[in-house]
């Protein structure tokens, strides 16, 4: 896998753009996203499961911009949404319902009641009650609901603590030990129709034997519901895939595929991925420049005009960025703690980070920053959320403006009564 974000005479390139022009149109900070290096990681990922009747569902809650993801479902992938909210961009994006996955552990009354006015592909089912919830508000539609019920395979998958999501003490899908009365229940209900089986172990999974082992956990169990009856059609193995952030050497898709594909098609099942993180992660940098240098005690420090509620990954997860000078000037390097001005010791991108010698003004690009970045980002110390643009070549587009003070305030006001 790998990204088109180069420098050539010594200044970076996304594609075949200068990362330094787009900042003279719309200033810093700034998402940078490559069209090229997504639809490559998505017909890489697609290719290697050419052996198996699947469906790529990109899941957009790792970058919901609605060019990102009108280019996906435009090259064939499907969407899987965690929110009604996620539902309604796809939409917006122009993602078919019958290629939409409605996943969550808590989707509320109005969000199903949202999900059900399309014919999407199914809702991911998490708890018995949920079950019945969907049940009841499908039939006061008179629809029926296609449910798949997420199954904990109670499997390690080796990552941080806070993105692992399949181990028995995760609050995540079913237990496997009541998959069966979970499918009776679901079975036996009226108003639902049910079509698969999922799973999700986690995220940044950088060895296939954790797909391995929960793969062939659920492709058994997939067997024995069909034997018993239970309409499975789909078996939905879910995401997470690492990139390279460090100097990580994931499995490639080519690697998952040659471990698991025969496991997969014994079921004879539609094979359902949800790869988020592999297809945009290396597709987006955040472009930030250097506001302040300042030395305490020996230290160096960059204060930067991007901060934690632009990319939360560093101070949430302690998550690795790889940062290079958009300008490479100076064959000198430095040591510095990269920082941004928001008031909280947690607001870093780097501690002790080896850098080109950087000075005031100069730009740098935190690498790697295309999934859980933007969607992440928040207006914590009324910071305007940062512009997203798309490169496509030699052209760019602002596919997001930054925002403005008024959108700060949007939605609020003062009740006269309460400050008289
Ligand atoms: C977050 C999530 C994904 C995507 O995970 P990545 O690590 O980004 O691939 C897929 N499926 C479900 C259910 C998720 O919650």
């Amino acid at each position: 896998m790998g990204h088109h974000f180069r420098y050539r005479n010594k200044e970076m390139f996304c594609e075949g753009v200068r990362l330094s022009d787009i900042v003279k149109e719309v200033g810093s900070p700034v998402y940078i996203y490559s069209k090229r290096t997504l639809l490559e990681a998505y017909t890489e990922f697609d290719t290697a499961f050419a052996n198996v009747d699947h469906l790529v569902c990109f899941a957009m809650k790792a970058n919901s911009s609605l060019s990102v993801v009108s280019l996906l479902a435009k090259a064939g992938a499907g969407i899987d949404c965690n929110s009604g909210g996620e539902i309604f961009r796809a939409l917006k994006a122009g993602a078919h319902p019958s290629k939409i996955i409605f996943t969550g552990v808590g989707k509320t009354e109005e969000e199903i009641r949202f999900a059900l006015q399309y014919d999407i592909l199914m809702f991911k089912v998490e708890s018995r009650s949920e079950l019945r919830a969907i049940d009841r508000i499908a039939g006061e539609m008179g629809k029926k609901a296609p449910v798949g019920i997420r199954i904990n395979p109670n499997v390690d998958p080796k990552t941080h603590p806070y993105i692992a999501t399949g181990l028995a003490e995760d609050k995540f899908g079913i237990d496997q030990s009541m998959a069966f009365e979970s499918f009776g229940l679901a079975a036996s209900l009226p108003n639902l129709r049910v079509v698969g089986l999922d799973m999700h172990i986690g995220s940044q999974i950088v060895d296939v034997d954790p797909f391995v082992q929960a793969a062939t956990k659920m492709a058994v169990l997939a067997l024995e519901l069909k034997k018993a009856g239970f309409n499975i059609e789909h078996l939905d193995i879910g995401g997470g895939m690492a990139i390279p952030y460090k100097v990580e050497k994931p499995a490639s898709p080519k690697d998952l595929a040659d471990a698991i594909s025969s496991i997969l098609n014994v079921t004879d099942c539609k094979i359902l991925f949800e790869p988020g993180r592999f297809l945009v992660g290396n597709a987006g940098v955040l472009v930030t420049k250097v506001l302040y240098t300042k030395k305490h005690k020996n230290k160096n420090f960059l204060i930067v005009d991007a901060a934690m509620n632009d990319l939360i990954r560093p101070s949430l997860y302690d998550a690795y960025h790889k940062i290079r000078a958009v300008e490479l000037k100076k064959v000198e390097t430095m040591v510095a703690d990269i920082v941004g001005p928001v008031c909280e010791s947690g607001d870093f991108f780097a501690h002790n980070r080896t850098i080109n010698k950087c000075k005031q003004n100069d730009l740098l690009a935190i690498m790697s920053a295309g999934a859980y970045g933007f969607t992440m980002s928040s207006n914590y110390n009324a910071r305007l959320r940062v512009p997203e643009v798309l490169v496509d070549g030699n052209k760019f587009y602002v596919v997001r403006d930054r925002e403005t003070y008024d959108d700060l305030i949007r939605g609020e006001r003062i009740p006269e009564e309460l400050v008289k």
